[in-house]
C-alpha cells in the first residue's frame, strides 16, 4: 500500500480546518513529456517548496514535482507550532554530540525559527503566525524538569524569552486540571500551517520556479544528469532534491530505512465563544509531556484545534474525531459535549534518535525528512540548507548529515510492527504515570 493514497483521495487536501480555511492557490498541471532543469525537486511540502524557492532565488532553474497538491502532506495538516531548538533537548544533545555540536545545532534551531518569521514577513505570507507556545508536566517532577531545562537555556544558551510557570501561572494560561506546571517560551510561535505552505508555493512560483501538481516521481535513475520519470513525463536534472518526509515510500530504500512513517491527529472544534476563556484565556499554543503528546491551541476563528493520538501502519482510524476526543476529553474534561467539526490525520517521519535525517544519497541527490514531529522550522531551514549545498556552501547541510542516523531494526519490512511495539509499551507507561 502507497501512503500517498492510503489515507487520502487523489489530488485533494484532507477536510481540514486548514483547508477549510486556506487562501487557495490555483491547480498546477502535472508534467507532460520531456523537461530539463538545474535542480528537480520531489515533493512540496516546507523542505521542497522551501528548497525550491531558495534555488531559483539564485538563479538555478527549477523544476518542482508533487503527487498530490502543494501542502498537501504533513506541511498542511500539522500543529503549526514553530518550537525552538531541536526535537530533543539541549542537555540531551550535550550527552549524546557534546557541547560544541549541540551549541551549533541550537543556533541551527534559532535560525529556522527566524528563518520562518522572515519567510512569512518578507513574502506577505498570511499565516497568522502568533508568538508563544507552552510547554506543560502532569507530575511535580516533569514540572521540576521543565523548569531546570529553562534554566539551562538560560544560563547556558543565554536564551531569555521562556518563563517557568508554577500551577497558578500556568492556570492564568491553559485551564487543564490536568497539568501542575511548565513553561512559556515567547520566542517560539504557532502559525496556520497550509497557508505558510502555500505562500511559500506561490513565493517559489513567483521566483520561477515551475511546479506540477498531480505528478508521483515513479523512479529516479541516477546518473549526470539523473532523469526523474512520473506517469505522463520525465525531467533530466543536473541535481535532485528529494522532499517526501513521511510519504516517501520505497522510492529511496536507503532512506526510507532510516526515516519511518507514523500518523499524528487533530480535531477542530465548534468556536468556543466564551468559553475559551474557560480553556485558553491566553492566545498561546501548548505542548504537554506525554509519550504521545497532546498538542492545541485556538484558531483565528476561536475553535480549539486539539493534536493528540498516534497510530503506526498505513491506515488511519476510521473515526478519527473519536480518536482526539478521548486525550482532549482527559485532558478539557470540562468539553466533554464541545462538537467536533473537523477532524484529519497526517503522516510524518521520525528517526531512530529523533534528530533530522539529511543526507547525500548519491553525488548530485541530497535528501532531507525524519524531522520527529519538530518540522515546521526544521524541514523549512533543510530546504534552505540543501539549496545552500547545490550552490557550493554546504556548512549547514554537512553539519546536519553528520547526525547520528542508525537504521532502523527490522529494515523496512518489520520497521513498523517493532516501532508500534515500543510505542504501545511506552504510551502504556504514561496511563500508568511511570
Ligand atoms: C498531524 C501532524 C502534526 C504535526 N505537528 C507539528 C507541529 O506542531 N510542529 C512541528 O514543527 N511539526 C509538526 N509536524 C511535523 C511537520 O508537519 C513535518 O515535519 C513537516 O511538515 C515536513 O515537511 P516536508 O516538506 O518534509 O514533508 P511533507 O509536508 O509531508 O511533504 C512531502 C510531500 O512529498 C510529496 N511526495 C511524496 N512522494 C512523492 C513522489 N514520489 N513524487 C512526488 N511527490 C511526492 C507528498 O505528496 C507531500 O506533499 C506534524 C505533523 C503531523 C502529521
Amino acid at each position: 500500500m502507497d501512503l500517498l493514497y492510503a489515507n487520502d483521495r487523489a489530488g485533494a487536501y484532507p477536510d481540514s480546518w486548514y483547508a477549510a480555511t486556506a487562501t487557495p492557490l490555483p491547480a498546477f498541471p502535472a508534467l507532460k513529456g520531456e523537461a530539463r532543469a538545474d535542480v528537480c525537486v520531489i515533493g512540496g511540502g516546507y523542505t521542497g517548496l522551501s528548497a525550491a524557492l531558495h534555488l531559483a532565488e539564485a538563479g538555478r532553474r527549477v523544476i518542482l514535482l508533487e503527487a498530490q497538491r502543494v501542502g498537501f502532506g504533513a506541511s498542511g495538516r500539522n500543529g503549526g507550532q514553530l518550537g525552538s531548538g531541536q526535537r530533543v533537548e539541549q542537555d540531551d544533545l550535550e550527552r549524546m554530540l557534546g557541547e560544541d555540536a549541540a551549541r551549533r545545532l541550537w543556533d541551527l534551531g534559532e535560525d529556522a525559527k527566524a528563518l520562518v518569521k522572515d519567510l512569512g514577513a518578507r513574502h506577505g505570507i498570511d499565516c497568522h503566525l502568533k508568538p508563544g507556545v507552552v510547554h506543560t508536566a502532569s507530575s511535580d517532577r516533569e514540572v521540576r524538569h521543565l523548569h531546570h531545562y529553562a534554566d539551562h537555556l538560560r544560563k547556558h544558551y543565554g536564551y531569555d524569552q521562556i518563563e517557568t510557570l508554577d500551577h497558578a501561572a500556568l492556570q492564568g494560561v491553559c485551564l487543564s486540571p490536568d497539568y501542575r506546571g511548565g513553561t512559556l517560551d515567547m520566542g517560539a510561535a504557532h502559525l496556520h500551517p497550509l497557508n505558510f505552505a502555500l505562500g511559500l508555493a506561490r513565493a517559489a512560483r513567483d521566483a520561477g520556479v515551475t511546479i506540477h501538481e498531480g505528478s508521483a516521481v515513479l523512479a529516479i535513475d541516477k546518473g549526470t544528469p539523473a532523469t526523474l520519470r512520473t506517469k505522463e513525463g520525465q525531467v533530466r536534472a543536473d541535481h535532485v532534491v528529494i522532499a517526501c518526509n513521511g510519504y516517501l515510500g520505497r522510492l529511496d530504500p536507503g532512506v526510507a530505512t532510516r526515516v519511518m512513517p507514523i500518523n499524528n491527529f487533530i480535531a477542530a472544534t465548534e468556536p468556543l465563544g466564551a468559553r475559551v476563556a474557560e480553556v485558553l484565556p491566553r492566545d498561546v499554543a501548548v505542548a504537554d509531556s506525554r509519550f504521545v503528546v497532546n498538542y492545541f491551541r485556538l484558531s483565528h476563528d476561536g475553535r480549539l484545534l486539539f493534536g493528540g493520538g498516534e497510530s503506526y501502519g498505513y491506515r488511519f482510524p476510521a473515526d478519527i474525531a473519536a480518536k482526539v476526543r478521548k486525550p482532549m476529553a482527559e485532558i478539557f474534561p470540562h468539553l466533554a459535549d464541545i462538537k467536533i467539526d473537523y477532524a484529519w490525520g497526517g503522516t510524518l517521519a521520525i528517526t531512530m534518535k529523533r534528530l533530522p535525517y539529511l543526507a547525500r544519497v548519491a553525488p548530485n541527490i541530497l535528501s532531507a525528512s525524519g524531522y520527529s514531529g519538530h518540522g515546521v522550522g526544521n524541514a523549512t531551514q533543510a530546504g534552505k540548507l540543501m539549496a545552500l549545498a547545490i550552490c557550493g556552501d554546504d556548512d549547514g547541510f554537512d553539519t546536519m548529515a553528520a547526525l547520528p542516523a542508525p537504521p532502523f531494526p527490522g529494515g523496512v519490512a518489520l520497521r513498523t510492527p517493532l516501532l508500534a511495539l515500543a510505542m504501545s509499551w511506552y504510551a502504556m507507561r504514561d496511563r500508568l504515570g511511570i
